[in-house]
């Protein structure tokens, strides 16, 4: 179905917005440490116009969901949320807004870990920019859709999604450290491309392990007396804590300092070191890792061309991610999920995107 179709007239601006992957860098956002996330050639599209009555409509073409609520109505559950709330954040930053209609179409795998959420805040807050000539630029739009998403879908995530999705672009590597928001976009590795892998495997415990993690960063951060994990650089200052926050601690420490190291001009080689490091850290220490995971990102290291991979996301099932030498990523990808299958998993290729037939419609 087109915005045509549900809302019976055309749309009146369209914005888009990335996912993302994240190359180097996890569960260092909320520790107001670096991380160094690209975007995905896959996007979200948003078409709006304005609602004929006093409700804002929203209808996802992925999930073939309209949801109509008043201005005043409560917060809903699921997709609606994301959306509801980025009205309510711009409206909170000053602006008003009139009842509208919300299209929403997109290529972004959701709740792969391609970060699907942040695309639809981005692409949702751009159009509402363009639409309503807000003064906000795209720093401003990164903020207000991760205060959207924590506030109104009640994700406590950090800023590292929507800052990728608001910042990045698929050529480039997003350089960020997410406290002081200093960023760079950086060449990838000479040679070098990006692969991700859909494990299959859903990330059923995603939940409950991602707040499990931060609480338990936090009560190290506070027994070591500093404000966050990216305060502590040495090794020798985490040895007062019980061996689980220390496992932890040392996580991100080691996390943050492969990401400066990555943010050098190093080989494709030595990053993929990096980035095999990263998935036996997150393994042992932060075990943030599964079974079928730690096998498909062992099947990807021992494959020809590929310089590195790892989990990546929050953990506990979802993507993994590669660095493949250049122009080799589709192939890898056959034969690696050729043997993953045989394991008894069911993978897919995420990146690069396959050409498919064309999807929905969203044309008007
Ligand atoms: P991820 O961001 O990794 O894809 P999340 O669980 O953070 O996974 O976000 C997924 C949620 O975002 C979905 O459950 C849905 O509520 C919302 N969402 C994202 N994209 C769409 C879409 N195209 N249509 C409707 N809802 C969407
Ligand atoms: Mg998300």
């Amino acid at each position: 179905m087109t915005f045509q179709q549900i809302f019976n007239a055309a749309p009146n601006v369209e914005a888009s917005a990335p996912g993302r992957v994240n190359l180097l860098g996890e569960h260092t956002d909320y520790n107001d440490g670096f991380v160094l996330p690209t975007a995905i050639p896959q996007t979200t599209i948003v078409q709006l116009g304005f609602s004929p009555n006093h409700q804002h409509h929203f209808y996802s073409h992925e999930l073939e969901e309209l949801v109509s609520l008043t201005t005043t109505d409560p917060i809903p559950q699921g997709f609606a949320s994301y959306s509801l709330g980025c009205l309510r954040v711009v409206e909170q930053a000053g602006y008003s807004i009139p009842p509208l209609n919300v299209y929403v179409n997109s290529s972004v795998p959701i709740g792969s870990g391609l970060s699907s959420s942040a695309a639809l805040e981005v692409a949702l807050l751009r159009g509402l920019r363009s639409l309503l000539s807000l003064d906000l630029d795209d720093i401003h739009i990164a903020q207000l859709a991760q205060q959207a998403e924590i506030e109104y879908a009640g994700v406590q995530c950090g800023i590292m999604d929507q800052m990728a999705s608001s910042l990045a672009d698929t050529q480039h590597m997003l350089f960020l450290d997410t406290r002081s928001l200093d960023r760079e976009l950086l060449p990838f590795p000479a040679g070098a491309e990006v692969l991700v892998i859909d494990s299959g495997i859903p990330r059923t415990l995603a939940g409950s392990g991602y707040n499990q993690r931060r609480a338990e960063c936090e009560e190290a951060s506070k027994q070591l007396g500093v404000k966050a994990l990216r305060d502590i650089t040495d090794l020798m200052q985490i040895e007062t804590l019980s061996e689980l926050l220390k496992k932890r601690a040392r996580h991100v420490i080691t996390e943050n300092d492969r990401v400066l190291e990555a943010k050098q001009e190093i080989t494709a080689v030595r990053f993929g070191e990096l980035m095999n490091a990263s998935h036996a850290s997150l393994r042992d220490d932060y075990q943030v890792s599964i079974a079928g995971i730690d096998q498909l990102v062992s099947i990807l290291q021992a494959t020809p061309d590929v310089f590195g991979a790892r989990i990546t996301g929050g953990g506990f099932g979802g993507a993994c991610v590669a660095l493949v030498t250049q122009g080799k990523a589709g192939t890898i990808a056959q034969t690696v999920l050729e043997t993953y299958r045989k394991a008894g998993y069911t993978g897919r290729l995420l990146v690069p995107e396959i050409p498919t037939t064309p999807r929905g419609n969203y044309a008007t």
